[in-house]
């Protein structure tokens, strides 16, 4: 790769740079303002959730903090969820409706800090694309009940090559063994 000069005696050089500069400011600014005309958020497929309730009737199922990751894609600390160090084997369901959305066998470790995965179950997830860092990501959530899960990456290991990077908070982990919580279904 050609680096650019580094006389500064030399206008030319300068203008270029400074021409350079601008029109890099302008791409940004042109993709900014397209993340702002699309929103936080643009939906891509399939149908966000089934149901909706109330941050009032939410409050009475799940904590402030589960509410802040589920409801308003806050997302957690990394190495803060208990889940993240969750070995045994078994189902993580969505902690607001119950949904399972990950089998034990199907979770990594990514070394991020947040549990990980490489492949959710069957019809379990929902996907949009979010500008929340100015640049594209993908989000997932519950199909049932909309809640944000996390965010998935290609860079997960084989079969799948996907990383689902969960929020602990927005997942109950359920070993084999114990009964599935019935899925809320309003
Ligand atoms: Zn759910």
């Amino acid at each position: 790769m050609k680096h650019l000069p580094v006389k500064t005696n030399k206008s030319t050089t300068l203008n270029a740079g400074r021409r350079t500069v601008l029109r890099v400011a302008l791409a940004q600014m042109a993709f900014a303002g397209a993340a702002l005309a699309f929103g936080k958020t643009v939906v891509a497929g399939e149908s966000m959730k089934k149901f909706t309730k109330s941050k009032v009737e939410w409050l009475k199922i799940i904590t402030p903090a589960q509410y802040d990751v589920l409801f308003e894609e806050a997302t957690e600390r990394s190495f803060s969820s208990p889940l993240n160090e969750e070995k045994r084997k078994g189902t993580f369901v969505c902690a607001a409706c119950n949904q399972p959305l990950f089998k034990s066998d199907t979770k990594y470790d990514s070394g991020t800090g947040w549990p990980s995965f490489f492949q959710h179950l069957p019809d379990a997830i929902g996907t949009k694309t979010d500008f929340k860092l100015l640049y594209p990501r993908t989000e997932y959530h519950c199909s049932n009940c909309g809640g944000h899960q996390g965010h998935v990456f290609g860079d997960g290991p084989a079969p799948t090559r996907k990383r689902y990077c969960n929020n602990g908070l927005a997942l109950s982990f359920i070993p084999d063994g114990q009964p599935l919580p019935a899925i809320r279904k309003s």
